[in-house]
């Protein structure tokens, strides 16, 4: 794809790591380790990014990404940092000196090829707008979207402030007058209009005073609560002058950002606007009406799910799914075919291609939901999911656009009771609580989730308006990770929230996947293969287990060069991955050994996709570490569950002697029986 990477660091470790899995994943990499040889080679050959580690021979990484910029103001820039730094200075890189990337080491490779991988795809779209740009579109958005709901939320609170001076010994009333002015000051100073903020925040103080201090001339408090709400109002009616959206502005609203994307390709049935799943996440579906407008939309817009009609030409349908899950960021995405009956006559073909589900004609609304659905719970990475839990809905849906247009999957929660029933059902990566909400303390929401063991590592962001010492320290004692005081600098929430999400996965993958194919590891790969039997068991289902071993790899490496070799493991790992379907079980079993898991398929339908694969790989040209071209092949031994065993180990077993049987008779074969 043409795209070139300059990586400058003098740890010839991590660049020769580097090299391999950039190079295996076609990009053309070089290498420069002084702060000259970097600045000579931007001259020269403009590449598409420069990666960027902590020290060059002359230069630390720092000062290097400042010097760059100082000469060259559009090359693309990414950071490997050895260590956690101040949030200042990441904000400082990202904002100041435009670096697109940083990541921490040490590097979880495969997230690390995503990554970039996204960067240098998504490079033309980034280019329209720049970074500042796109900040200021994504605040005015704030803004306007703030503008419009302003005047109700003004209007509650009238509302309210003569309820409770009617009624004026009412406490519940005084609360309730109390929590609409607090959350008017946390919201209206995050979307820009500062003033109202202020003057919420003197009218929140004033009801404070009234709520916990017996207070001797009451009737006075309430005159001077009256004159604190006019002061809101009339900074309201200024403000909102001043910050009329414009029509543009209100075309941005209908964004639709922090909805899961789902293409549906040729298919009549269509659902639009607003839908929502049963588990109440927003979707999209959006309509291509060939298998050119699908992979164009595909480029253009960051998809959740695919569903392809077969109907029209079953042969183009699969050669579409191959190549949609050929393009990068895509080796996971989910797939499903629309076809009659559903029952199509080439299992092999489309277990191959990677095919999750099959949807029967004609097509029902709910039908179409269920599936949509499914391929989302059986995604495997992909976007990152965000669960606000506030009950301020404005803002909470104010910060779901903003997170939603940096690509993250966003739920909001505004009742905070079913909070723990939304986990399970969004399973977020991330959550951001808020502290003051009726009925239960964002701290005990906190509390709760860290006491299933199933929550325990989950970063947790309390967002609020309660600005005090007290109110920190609580935070971090209910067992949150980070504390944001409202008003809230978009920009800020941003680069905290991704840091935040960066770092849970970098964990999370650093002790499930291997670094060269990007599979799992065995210890992870097992424990899923277990919840792969006890599903089975309980269901009355089969699977089949394949173990491969690449034939003659010893040579590869003696003739062809390690590194070579390397690039063998590494690209078998992604075929494995961009085959088959999203909920098949792919590792790395140790060496050149690698395991799959099919789920409820027999060995008839997943030896004939494997065979496929096997054939892929003999007719892909690799090139050894002088240029010279070589093929490779492997064996593979199938055992299925429950015919050739209960256990993993008898499964294994089996595999194994079926693999060794396929060695014994000259290798480059998959062997199912003896
Ligand atoms: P056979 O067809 O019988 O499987 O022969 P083989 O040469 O593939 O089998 P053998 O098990 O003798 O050799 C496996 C080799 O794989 C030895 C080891 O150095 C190499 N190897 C294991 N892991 C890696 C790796 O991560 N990278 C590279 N380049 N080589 C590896
Ligand atoms: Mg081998
Ligand atoms: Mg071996």
């Amino acid at each position: 794809m043409g795209n070139t990477i300059l990586l400058a660091d003098a740890d010839q470790q991590l660049v020769t790591m580097l090299k391999s899995l950039l190079t295996g994943r076609g990009y053309v990499a070089s290498h420069a380790a002084s702060g000259r040889e970097v600045l000579e080679h931007i001259g020269k050959e403009s590449p598409s990014l420069v990666i960027i580690g902590e020290q060059l021979t002359d230069i630390d990484g720092i000062g290097m990404i400042v010097k760059i910029r100082k000469s060259y103001s559009d090359v693309k820039l990414a950071f490997i940092a050895n260590e956690w730094r101040e949030a200042d200075l990441y904000q400082q890189l990202t904002k100041d000196y435009r670096v697109e990337l940083i990541v921490h080491r040490p590097l979880k490779p495969s997230l690390f090829a995503a990554q970039i991988d996204s960067q240098l795809k998504n490079q033309a779209a980034i280019k329209l707008s720049s970074g500042s740009e796109q900040e200021e579109k994504t605040f005015l958005t704030l803004r306007s979207r703030f503008a419009e709901v302003l005047p109700t939320r003004i209007a509650l609170i009238s509302d309210a402030i003569e309820l409770a001076t009617i009624d004026n010994t009412n406490k519940d009333l005084t609360a309730e007058a109390r929590r609409l002015a607090h959350n008017l000051k946390g919201t209206a100073s995050s979307c820009g209009f500062n003033l109202v903020g202020e003057a919420a925040s003197h009218l929140e103080r004033a009801l404070v005073q009234i709520q916990t201090n017996g207070i001797d001339d009451l009737a006075g408090a309430w005159g001077e609560v009256t004159l604190l709400f006019e002061a809101v109002a009339q900074q309201a009616h200024s403000e909102l002058k001043h910050n009329k959206p414009t029509q543009n502005q209100l075309e941005q609203l209908a964004d639709d950002s922090a909805m899961a994307k789902v293409l549906l390709v040729g298919s009549e049935f269509f659902i639009d606007g607003k839908e929502a799943l049963p588990n109440g996440l927003p979707i999209k579906v959006i309509a291509a009406s060939s298998t050119a407008d699908a992979l164009e939309k595909a480029s253009a817009i960051t998809l959740d799910a695919v569903i392809i009609d077969m109907d029209n030409s079953p042969k183009d349908s699969i050669a579409l799914a191959r190549e949609l899950r050929g393009m990068n960021g895509y080796e996971s995405l989910p797939l499903a075919f629309i076809a009659k009956g559903a029952a199509p006559e080439d299992r092999i073909e489309t277990t191959h291609a990677g095919a999750s589900i099959f949807l029967d004609k004609p097509l029902q609304a709910n039908a179409l939901k269920e599936g949509i659905e499914y391929l989302l719970g059986v995604r495997q990475g992909g976007r990152s999911r965000v669960l606000i839990v506030d009950d301020d809905e404005d803002f909470s849906n104010i910060i779901a656009h903003a997170l939603g247009k940096e690509g993250m999957l966003v739920k909001v929660l505004n009742n905070p009771e079913g909070c723990l029933q939304a986990m399970e059902n969004f399973l977020p990566d991330l959550v951001l609580l808020d502290v003051l909400m009726p009925g239960i303390s964002g701290y005990d929401v906190c509390r709760r989730l860290r006491g299933s063991s199933r929550w325990q590592d989950v970063p947790i962001l309390f967002l609020t308006a309660q600005t005090e010492l007290d109110a920190r320290l609580a935070a971090f004692d209910a067992g949150g990770d980070d504390y944001l005081p409202k008003p809230v600098a978009p920009v800020e929430l941003l680069t905290r929230v991704k840091v935040r999400l960066e770092r849970a996965r970098l964990l999370r993958e650093r002790a499930d996947r291997d670094i060269l194919s990007g599979l799992f590891l065995r210890r992870a790969f097992m424990e899923q293969l277990n919840a792969l039997i006890s599903e089975s068991d309980r269901y009355k289902l089969v699977f089949t287990l394949a173990l491969l071993d690449v034939d003659h790899f010893k040579k590869v490496n003696d003739t062809y060069g390690h590194l070579a070799g390397d690039r063998v493991l590494a690209h078998l790992g992604q075929l494995l991955k961009r085959r088959f379907r999203v909920e098949d079980l792919r590792g790395r079993w140790g060496g050149e050994e690698f395991i799959v898991a099919f789920r409820h398929e027999g060995k008839e339908t997943t030896i004939g996709a494997l065979a496929r694969v096997l054939e892929e790989l003999r007719t892909t040209e690799f090139n050894g570490d002088h240029g010279e071209v070589f093929h490779v092949s492997f064996t593979a031994g199938m055992s299925s569950y429950p015919e050739d065993g209960r256990t993993i180990e008898e499964l294994v077993h089996v595999s194994d002697q079926r693999l060794y049987l396929g060695k014994e008779s000259g290798r480059n074969r998959i062997v199912g029986t003896g």
